[in-house]
């Protein structure tokens, strides 16, 4: 018997962990953080407690209480608990794309789990924790081992600095230099160094699973996104993971060829309940972002979402095209590198890097080996400041403070990012006024309307498809039963295809 279980994000937008199972074996389609969830108990500082392992989260419902989780991060209180759940044994994690809401809990899941996915997705997730640990969910690449407190076995702590890495199985292309760099733990020592424990890189070819797997290129706002179809003697089904069409269709036809021969096709629906959507394609942002830069005198900021290389590209272009340089962070030059390992290429050709004013001790990744590996050219506060039109600045909002040792006087700020979703992003805009008048800097794509932030069309493209790109992927599938996920208006697939499943979180449908 096949069936499937989607244990999260069937009427959110993110968070999505659907288990596929055939003859008692299975693999879940990513494992994301459900942030909607999670930001109804958690704001700001008020997190979950690492000291208690994954307890607050299965207590407050942001993970399913099933038993699939890393042993050290049971504590004593939770183990009992951990038990009389449903045991649910993936052989693997096929993760669509590296954005948190569909990766954000792997570094839960026992060690043991591997992960597949696209070198680029592989490169980003062991990029992001040698940035940062994020939390105990983030820790995807690798993580630091927890035993539990000998004083009180409903705490845990770390074992000193011991670190268990997980195995990737990439799917499609993938540059051998990528095997090198995810089992070295930057700070450890350089490349003679003692690697990873437990990491490790296979071809999904090799590798051998319940289904068999073909993963297909998206387009996406994050490169490396995958889309998959997964066959096996009773079932067969197409997952979308996050897509668009916009104005690159030249990746989805081979998907769809493939998926037509597929009974299922989960599909994610994240356009469909957004009124009064705009229709931008990456080509408009482009042209709108050009025409403002122009005639800027000063600096200009371009703000973009965190791993957005694709708009990264975009105004290293338009600083070409205007003559100026553009300036990045350490962590966008790390990521740059990353991704640069598994395609074999180097990507930090002809970008400046921030030298910012920062105890770097921290930062490995950036003294060690972004230094040793991919030397990158710095460009001071100083220097910026007395040339302030030779440059763009890659800066999001959480940067601007930089903006206090560059002392800009006038220029542009260029916000190419999703509008404000939340009371709390509405908030971040208020403040980033107070920056940029205190600076006299311009902003563009939005202002402000009764003191709430207002967008403005053609700044920023969504990674998303739209209702009329659904249609054509759905219409061309013409799948026996469709499942929308990532979305919060499943209705809309309801009433256009009569063939449309609803499944609740939780819920499991024979297939
Ligand atoms: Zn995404």
């Amino acid at each position: 018997m096949a069936a499937i279980t989607i244990y999260d994000g069937a009427e959110s937008i993110g968070g999505n962990k659907i288990y596929v199972e055939d003859n008692q074996r299975g693999v879940f389609l990513d494992f994301g953080m459900n942030y909607a969830r999670r930001s109804a108990f958690f704001v700001d500082f008020l997190n979950e407690r690492a000291v208690r392992g994954i307890h607050d989260m299965l207590y407050l419902d942001i993970i399913p209480r099933i038993n699939v989780y890393r042993q050290d991060l049971l504590t004593s209180d939770v183990e009992p608990l951990i038990k009389s759940y449903p045991k649910v044994s993936p052989e693997a994690v096929l993760l669509s794309h590296a954005h948190t809401d569909h990766n954000g809990n792997i570094g839960l899941l026992d060690h043991g789990i591997p992960v597949v996915a696209s070198a680029t997705s592989i490169a980003i997730m062991k990029a992001m924790r040698d940035i940062k640990s994020s939390g105990l969910g983030g820790d995807i690449a690798y993580s630091t081992l927890r035993e539990k407190d000998k004083n009180n076995s409903n705490l845990l702590k770390t074992e000193g600095s011991k670190y268990q890495g997980r195995q990737f199985c990439y799917a499609g292309k993938c540059n051998p230099e990528l095997s090198e760099f995810i089992s070295d733990k930057p700070g450890s020592g350089g490349r003679n160094a003692k690697k990873l424990d437990g990491c490790g890189l296979e071809a999904l070819g090799k590798k051998e699973l319940p289904f068999e797997i073909k993963p297909f290129e998206v387009n996406h706002s994050i490169y490396g996104a995958m889309a998959y179809t997964l066959r096996s003697n009773n079932t067969s089904l197409a997952y979308t993971g996050d897509f668009r069409i916009g104005d690159n269709a030249k990746q989805l036809p081979d998907f769809i060829k493939e998926a037509k021969n597929s009974s299922v096709l989960i599909i994610e629906g994240t356009r469909t309940g957004r009124s009064g959507d705009m229709d931008v394609t990456e080509t408009n942002v482009y042209d709108t972002c050009k025409a403002t830069s122009d005639d800027v005198k000063g600096i200009i900021i371009a703000d973009f979402s965190a791993r957005n290389f694709e708009r990264l590209e975009i105004f290293k272009r338009i600083a070409r095209e205007i003559g100026r340089q553009l300036v990045i962070t350490a962590k966008d030059a790390y990521y740059l590198y990353a991704i640069g390992c598994a395609a074999g290429t180097c990507s930090t050709d002809g970008l400046l890097v921030y030298d910012e004013l920062k105890d770097k001790k921290a930062c490995k990744y950036e003294t060690e080996t972004l230094a040793q590996d991919c030397p990158v050219e710095y460009v001071r506060n100083h220097e910026i400041k007395d040339n302030p039109d030779g440059y763009i600045l890659c800066m999001s909002f959480y940067d601007i403070k930089q903006l206090l040792d560059i002392e800009p006087r006038g220029g542009a700020y260029i916000y190419s990012s999703s509008e404000a979703y939340s009371e709390e992003q509405e908030i971040d805009f208020e403040k980033l006024k107070n920056w940029l008048e205190l600076f006299s800097i311009e902003p563009h794509g939005f202002t402000f309307d009764n003191g709430k932030p207002k967008f403005i069309k053609g700044f920023h493209a969504s990674g998303h498809a739209t209702g009329e790109e659904l249609e054509r992927v759905i219409d061309a599938v013409d799948p026996d039963v469709l499942i929308p996920v990532h979305t919060q208006n499943n209705g809309w697939f309801k009433e256009k295809w009569e063939q449309t499943r609803l499944v609740k979180n939780g819920e499991t449908i024979e297939i």
